[in-house]
């Protein structure tokens, strides 16, 4: 999913700590896979906090 923020949504809990870490908001959990998602990736600080944070290493950017 996505060419910068990418999740995999096969490892992702949807523990929602990247959500409450992300600085530019753009992480949300969809409520109908109970999964991680992007909204607009273009707006990534690509500093990796929310790589760091995941437990799973569900997250990645690129
Ligand atoms: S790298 Fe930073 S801004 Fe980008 S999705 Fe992760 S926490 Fe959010
Ligand atoms: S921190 Fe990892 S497991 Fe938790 S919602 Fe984010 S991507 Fe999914």
């Amino acid at each position: 999913m996505g060419s910068i923020v990418d999740i995999n949504l096969q490892l992702c809990t949807g523990c929602g700590a990247c959500v409450a870490l992300c600085p530019r908001n753009i992480l949300f959990i969809n409520k109908d896979t109970g999964t991680c998602a992007v909204s607009d990736e273009t707006k990534c600080d690509k500093l990796r906090g929310c790589e760091r944070v995941c437990m799973v290493d569900a997250i990645k950017i690129h």
